[in-house]
């Protein structure tokens, strides 16, 4: 069925142009669009009661690893800080093939739909014993999401003075040819697009200046949009100037990397002069609250970035670094962070929430997504209001201080992938066993 029509939402807050939120209204989605607002709609397809619920657009993930699903809370990376981090998880990652990439995309890609997320990226940057992008592509077509995949790429090994060991890493013409492969066969450009592929070299500390130049001007060449880490703690910027002479916002506008077709995940350090050459490039951001706590990285300065006009979304970063996957709580996350640094009024529960939804969507170039009006993508995610976690809540629209942490339906392009907190599109308890078969195996 991909005709719904959801009937008398409490609230529906639109994320519009004009951020309307509408009382007792009713949603008609056909097509994959939606294709009314209003009250007392006909009754059109199937019938969806949302008494007692506020209704978002879908969340939009700006940043993930979904490969690193299979290794949360790893006892040696618990408390590390990212480069130590990722020295314990390496050598674990190097004995993953096409069914860990595949297992480990379709739990957090579960997880991130039971959280309201409609649309994620990811990036997956490592490729050992076979694994292909394509395993997770196929994954995020299972669990019925909205995929922006980005082909990753690691090429300075140990033996260069890289951090990742040298069988991690590829060779660039390698990376080069695999990512207009996968371009060439995944890319969708056109509006209602489920699948966009990006290029994304892990970071400016695990590949060549010639690989970033060279990425920057392939995707310019393919029309797809470019993504990596940066400046995500100290250490990063203490690397940057010390290898490149330059901190990493002048090393990015160097090769080409900043633009309305480029995003940065975390930027937790990026200075005053670099949120204006990103405001003034229309460069984005994911920000990663939860990430950034977990490895201590620090605050990233999202109110300045959102007072200069910087596009920023929102990103639950990898499990392995979280550990959790959960977009909703990611948003609650971002809002207290800003608060920690600067006071109370430093950000709303709306505000967050609008980062969450329209600001991902503004990250990732989907204009037909992160907002309910009409003609905009049936991305859809409805809230129960009725439960402990909004009671005595005088303001059940400001979801971030007291709501749910799970959706109760979710709609993805007008088809229904959650449905009273239950995934409908794999068997959750399959897909646990299948996954504590592969961990097991992992930990021998
Ligand atoms: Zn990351």
């Amino acid at each position: 069925m991909t005709e719904f029509t959801i009937k008398n939402a409490d609230t529906v807050l639109t994320m519009d142009d004009g951020r309307r939120e509408l009382k007792r209204a009713d949603i008609h989605l056909k097509n994959g669009v939606i294709a009314e607002i209003g009250q007392n709609l006909p009754d059109r397809g199937e019938i969806v009661l949302a008494r007692g619920c506020v209704v978002t657009p879908g969340l939009v993930n700006t940043h993930h690893h979904l490969y690193q699903t299979l290794t949360r809370a790893v006892p040696g990376g618990q408390d590390a800080l990212l480069f130590g981090w990722l020295q314990t998880l390496y050598p674990i990652w190097s004995r993953f093939g096409p069914e860990e990439m595949r297992v480990s995309a379709q739990i957090g890609l579960a997880e991130l739909a039971l959280s309201g997320c409609t649309l994620s990226s990811d990036h997956l940057y490592l490729y050992p014993n076979g694994a292909r992008l394509d395993d997770t592509i196929e994954a995020a077509a299972e669990i019925g999401l909205r995929f922006h995949p980005t082909r990753g790429a690691m090429s300075i090994g140990e033996s260069e003075g890289g951090l990742p060991p040298d069988g991690l890493v590829e060779r660039e013409e390698i990376i080069l040819n695999d990512c207009i492969r996968v371009i060439d066969r995944f890319h969708d450009a056109s509006e209602g697009s489920m699948c966009r592929v990006g290029v994304a070299p892990c970071s400016p500390f695990s590949v060549s200046r010639e690989l970033m130049r060279d990425s920057a001007l392939l995707a310019r060449d393919k029309g797809v949009m470019l993504h990596t880490h940066l400046a995500e703690n100290d250490e990063d910027i203490s690397y940057s100037l010390e290898k490149f002479g330059c901190r990493p916002g002048q090393y990015a506008e160097d090769l080409g990397w900043t633009g309305d077709d480029v995003w940065h995940a975390h930027c937790v350090k990026l200075d005053g002069s670099e949120i204006d050459l990103f405001a003034r490039t229309r460069t984005g951001v994911a920000h990663c609250p939860c990430s950034n706590c977990r490895l201590g990285s620090g605050i990233a300065p999202v109110r300045a970035m959102r007072d200069a006009g910087v596009k920023v979304g929102l990103g639950v970063d990898g499990s392995a670094s979280n550990d959790s996957g959960n977009l909703i709580v990611e948003a609650r996350q971002s809002m207290l962070l800003q608060r920690v640094a600067r006071g109370a009024a430093a950000m709303s529960a709306r505000e967050a929430l609008e980062i969450a939804t329209r600001g991902g969507a503004e990250v990732l170039n989907r204009p037909d997504c992160g907002q309910i009006a009409v003609g905009k993508r049936a991305d859809i995610a409805i809230w129960d209001i009725s439960g402990i976690e909004s009671a005595g809540s005088w303001d059940p629209a400001a979801l971030l201080l007291a709501g749910p942490m799970k959706v109760r339906d979710l709609f993805v392009e007008a088809r229904q992938v959650v449905r009273d907190g239950n995934l409908l599109t794999l068997p959750l308890d399959m897909l646990i066993a299948t996954q504590q078969r592969l961990v097991s195996k992992l930990m021998e």
